[in-house]
């Protein structure tokens, strides 16, 4: 009869970092390998609370990134209603009492958001990859960016417009806001443009290729 010695192999215990726990410490319980200085080359966080830092994180950056979209929407669809708004309100005034010209649409809201959903599509097919919003006059990216703090400012200050701004132009000045005649740029295109009329332009195009003629 040979005595046999039960053979019984003796496992550390080792405890998470994060949750405190112990356990054996084995690969069943933490992850091999890791940094070097953790004792037994283990993880020192448990392989519970690890898949759990994962699952957070991916979470925080989903609702993250969420948010961040949802308030570029917010931005975008507000800025957009203020100034499309702002044509039809415009064209309700009353012309005796205003000095300026008032320029009544003969277009619809819906044919103007319309008409803007087909400005993206088509630049988006000269800017493939992009949200086609580009100003069709300087083809830079426009921009909704409200003036905050002017409240106290008067009329002038709050009235300076953000130069990179969404805005919506009469490409012939001599005509209303009508089909053919929008066109979706930034503002500053639109404040250099807003005096000239589509004749001028030629005329100063001629001129102008008149004299760099070679
Ligand atoms: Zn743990
Ligand atoms: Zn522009």
């Amino acid at each position: 009869m040979t005595n046999v010695v039960p053979f019984t192999v003796i496992i550390a215990n080792k405890s998470c970092t994060k949750c405190k726990e112990e356990f054996p410490a084995t690969s069943k319980y933490f992850w091999k390998g890791g940094s070097k200085k953790s004792k037994l080359g283990l993880s020192s966080w448990c392989i519970k609370c690890d898949r759990m830092r994962g699952r957070v994180y991916k979470y925080k950056n989903a609702t993250r990134l969420a948010k961040s979209n949802n308030i570029y929407i917010n931005t975008e669809t507000g800025y957009q209603k203020d100034i499309i708004n702002g044509i039809f309100s415009r064209g309700r005034k009353d012309p005796i009492k205003t000095k300026r010209k008032i320029w009544v649409p003969i277009i619809t809201k819906d044919e103007i958001y319309h008409l803007l959903n087909l400005h993206y599509q088509h630049m988006k097919k000269i800017f493939p990859e992009s949200d086609g919003r580009f100003c069709s006059y300087c083809r830079q990216p426009w921009t909704y960016i409200r003036r905050l703090g002017t409240r106290n400012q008067g009329k002038q200050v709050r009235k300076q417009s953000i130069e990179t701004n969404f805005s919506v132009d009469r490409l012939d000045t001599t005509l209303t806001y009508q089909k053919g005649n929008i066109v979706f740029c930034c503002q500053g295109c639109n404040n250099r443009k807003n005096q000239v009329r589509i004749e001028d332009m030629v005329n100063i195009m001629n001129v102008w290729m008149e004299r760099n003629r070679t």
